[in-house]
C-alpha cells in the first residue's frame, strides 16, 4: 500500500483537529493490548467539541424551565435558548421573516416538515435519499425521482419532473447536501432554481452538509433547511427546521401541548385553542434548552475556526483516505455521481471477497478503528451501488468470506470531520491493506446479527 508523496504527511502541514472529547480514550484490541480509539464514524454521530462541552459545563448549573417560570435561572434560560435560536439563525444566514424550530434531530424536522405542508402539495424525492428524507411524505402524493449518475443528471430529473407541475399547486423537492453513504455533495442550489422556476419550494436535508461545509440559506436559496446536533458536535438531543414562515404558521401545531397553545377554554364538547405563532407553535412541551444551548455553541465554534480552514484540512484527510484505498486492489470505493463529485469525509467501500460486517468488527477488535457496516438508512441507494436487485435477501451472513463472485449485501463506511487526526485516516488504510491482503487475525461468529469476535 502507498500513499501519494505529495500528500501532507502530518499534522503540521495540515492544521491541528479542533479539540474533540474522546479523543485520549484507548480501546483493548482482540490480539491483545490497547490502542487509542480511531473513531471514525462521524456521519452516524460525531464526537462532542472540547469547546462545546466547557459551554454546556459552564451553563449547568444555571440550567432551569425556559418559557414557563419567573425565577432567575429561569429567565435565564429562556434567554439562553432564544439567543441560541438567533445563533442559528445567523450561522444559516436565514432570511429576515424565517423561523427557527428546535426538533429533536433531522428525521424530526423532516416528519415536521412533512405534517405541515399544506393540502394538495406534490413532494418530489430522490429514491437515493436517506429514509428520514425518504419515508416522512406518507400521507402526501409523491413522486420518486431516479438515481442520477451524476450532479448536472440530478438536475436535469428534477427539471424533467417539475415540468409537469402545476405551479397553482404547492410543490416540495425534498434533497440532500451530502449523501451520509458517499458523501457527495448534490447540486443544490441548481436544483433549488429549477424548482422555484416551476414554483416549488425545497427543503434541504442538511445533516451531513452542516458539519462539513457553510450552509447559507440565502446563497442557496433554498426555503428550508433540517439537520441535527449530534452530527455537529452538539449530541444533546437537538435539532433544527429553518425557513420559510406561512406554512409553518398556517398548519396545525406538529404537536399538541403547553407552549404551542396561547389560550384554551372549554367549547362544545371538548376545547377551543388558540395557538401560538412563529416557532413556539411548533415547540409543544419544556424545550431541550441545554441541546439548543450546546447546538448554538457548535455554530460558533465552527464559525470561529472558519470553514475555509476546516474544508481545506478535510479535502487533505480525504485525498489522503481515497489514495490510500485505491492502492488496494481488492477495494471498491461508492460513488453515485461520478469520481470526480466533491465528497465530505464519508467514503463507503466494499473489499472483494469480505462480508462489510466481518471486515467492520476486524477494524474494531485488531485495530481499534471504529466504522459503521451496513446500508446506513439508505437502503435503495445502497442496493443500487452494490448492484443487488430489492428482493434480494440483505442478511449480511457474516463473518463467512464471500464466494468467488459473490456479492456483497452491505459496505464499510467510514467518516472523519474536524476532530479527526491523520494517524485515524492512516491506520485504517494500513488496517483495510492489511486484512485484505492476510485475512482476520482472529475467528469471528454472527450474534444477534452483529458480527463479533470469539472470545
Ligand atoms: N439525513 C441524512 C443524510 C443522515 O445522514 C441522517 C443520519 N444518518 C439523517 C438524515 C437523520 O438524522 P437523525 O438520525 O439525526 O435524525
Amino acid at each position: 500500500m502507498s500513499v501519494q508523496p505529495s500528500l501532507p504527511t502530518t499534522e503540521v502541514e495540515l492544521g491541528d483537529p479542533l479539540p474533540v472529547l474522546g479523543s485520549d480514550v484507548t480501546v483493548p484490541l482482540v490480539t491483545g493490548g490497547e490502542v487509542p480509539y480511531a473513531a471514525l464514524d462521524y456521519a452516524a454521530s460525531s464526537p462532542v467539541l472540547a469547546s462545546v462541552w466547557n459551554d454546556v459545563a459552564s451553563y449547568v448549573p444555571y440550567y432551569g424551565s425556559v418559557h414557563r417560570g419567573a425565577g432567575y435561572l429561569s429567565q435565564l434560560s429562556t434567554d439562553l435558548f432564544e439567543q441560541s435560536r438567533e445563533t442559528v439563525r445567523e450561522f444559516l444566514g436565514c432570511r429576515a421573516d424565517d423561523e427557527v424550530v428546535f426538533t429533536r434531530s433531522t428525521t424530526d424536522s423532516l416528519n415536521m416538515m412533512a405534517a405541515v405542508l399544506p393540502a394538495g402539495t406534490k413532494v418530489y424525492v430522490f429514491e437515493t435519499e436517506h429514509h428520514a428524507a425518504l419515508l416522512p411524505w406518507r400521507d402526501t402524493e409523491l413522486t420518486l425521482l431516479r438515481a442520477p449518475g451524476t450532479r448536472h443528471e440530478a438536475v436535469e430529473i428534477v427539471a424533467e419532473a417539475l415540468a409537469g407541475h402545476d405551479p397553482e399547486r404547492p410543490g416540495l423537492v425534498c434533497v440532500t447536501g451530502a449523501s451520509n453513504v458517499t458523501g457527495e455533495l448534490w447540486p443544490v442550489a441548481e436544483i433549488t432554481e429549477v424548482a422555484h422556476a416551476a414554483g416549488a419550494r425545497v427543503v434541504l436535508d442538511a445533516a451531513q452538509l452542516v458539519p462539513h461545509r457553510p450552509v447559507d440559506i440565502g446563497e442557496l436559496g433554498v426555503d428550508y433547511v433540517a439537520f441535527s446536533g449530534h452530527k455537529m458536535y452538539a449530541p444533546f438531543g437537538t435539532g433544527v427546521l429553518a425557513g420559510r414562515a406561512d406554512w409553518l404558521r398556517e398548519a396545525e401545531p406538529y404537536l399538541a401541548g403547553g407552549g404551542a397553545s396561547r389560550r384554551v377554554v372549554r367549547g362544545g364538547d371538548g376545547f377551543c385553542v388558540e395557538w401560538q405563532h412563529g416557532s413556539a407553535r411548533h415547540e409543544a412541551g419544556s424545550p431541550n434548552v441545554v441541546g439548543a444551548y450546546a447546538l448554538a455553541s457548535a455554530c460558533r465554534a465552527l464559525r470561529s475556526q472558519g470553514f475555509a480552514s476546516l474544508v481545506a484540512r478535510e479535502e487533505a484527510l480525504l485525498r489522503r483516505t481515497l489514495a490510500g484505498l485505491a492502492a488496494i486492489p481488492q477495494v471498491k470505493v461508492l460513488s453515485l455521481l461520478g469520481d470526480c463529485a466533491p465528497r465530505v469525509g464519508v467514503v463507503s467501500f466494499v473489499v472483494e471477497g469480505w462480508n462489510s460486517s466481518h471486515l467492520a468488527s476486524a477494524l474494531s477488535a485488531e485495530h481499534g478503528i471504529g466504522v459503521r457496516d451496513g446500508m446506513f438508512c439508505a437502503h435503495p441507494l445502497v442496493r443500487a451501488l452494490l448492484g443487488n436487485a430489492p428482493d434480494q435477501p440483505d442478511e449480511c451472513g457474516a463473518p463467512e468470506p464471500l464466494a468467488p463472485g459473490e456479492r456483497p449485501v452491505n459496505a464499510v463506511r467510514a467518516s472523519f470531520g474536524a476532530g479527526t487526526p491523520v494517524e485515524h485516516v492512516d491506520r485504517l488504510v494500513a488496517a483495510v491493506a492489511r486484512l485484505a491482503r492476510d485475512g482476520a487475525r482472529w475467528t469471528y461468529r454472527t450474534e444477534a446479527g452483529r458480527c463479533v469476535p470469539v472470545r
